[in-house]
């Protein structure tokens, strides 16, 4: 039978092993929070974060540019051959829209199809993201969405720069603030599956339709296909 003594000891053992490895792990803990602050600031991996974060906004809003023709050149359909003003959009109207006006089937079709390869490009891109704090608070405003909106954190953090550039975060028309398509996606929730439809937000490119009235002047956006450049404002 072991004595008090011999008990006490043991106990005393176990508690000093067991404080021991909580040191250690602390410790272990510190090193790697330290390693990964210390591996951040060295030149060549913090700019392959960003060099990383700027081809993914820049693809992102190559497939903006596409949506925002698409929806400009769609939404000018509507305009009557009486309509001298740009911005004179006639919502409802039985008068017949301006033949040259129309975004064709084969441009939309051929508009689209890049806007797909262009997501899929997107997709492929996102498998290739350096490790780092820099790109791991990237991927977290990715996730980050307004309850409501569904607006990212990055939308967020784009509208002073899309200000800057004279785009529609500099005036009241409030462009940015709603999304430039929509999608369906099917989430599963508690086991269950169900629809979802998710709203796509962005900042302005070459090809908003609110500023090119606004400017008056429109130089088409290089990145994309020229379907639909010849209608031009
Ligand atoms: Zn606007
Ligand atoms: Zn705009
Ligand atoms: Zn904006």
């Amino acid at each position: 039978m072991p004595t008090t003594l011999t008990r006490l000891k043991a106990t005393l053992t176990a508690f000093l092993a067991n404080e021991r490895f909580k040191q250690l792990r602390r410790k272990a803990h510190r090193l790697s929070t330290k390693d990964t602050h210390w591996s951040d600031l060295e030149y060549p991996c913090i700019t392959a974060q960003h060099e990383w974060i700027s081809e993914h906004l820049e693809l992102e809003s190559r497939g903006l540019a596409i949506l925002q023709r698409i929806s400009r050149l769609e939404s000018k359909s509507t305009t009557t051959a009486s309509d001298n003003d740009v911005n004179a959009t006639v919502q409802g109207s039985k008068k017949e829209p301006r033949e040259d006006t129309r975004l064709t089937v084969p441009e939309k079709a051929t508009l689209l199809n890049t806007f797909i390869k262009i997501q899929q490009v997107i997709k492929a891109h996102l498998a290739t993201i350096p490790p780092g704090n820099t790109t791991a608070a990237f991927e977290i405003d990715s996730k980050n969405l307004e309850p409501g909106t569904g607006r990212r954190a990055q939308w967020f953090h784009g509208r002073r720069l899309c200000a800057e550039r004279g785009g529609c975060c500099a005036r009241g028309c409030g462009c940015c603030e709603r999304p430039v398509t929509k999608y369906i996606e099917h989430l599963l929730e508690d086991g269950k599956g169900r629809w979802t439809t998710v709203p796509l937000y962005g900042h302005c490119t070459a090809e908003c339709g609110c500023c090119i009235r606004e400017r008056g002047v429109y130089e088409p956006d290089k990145r994309i296909p020229d379907a639909g450049v010849v209608k031009g404002i």
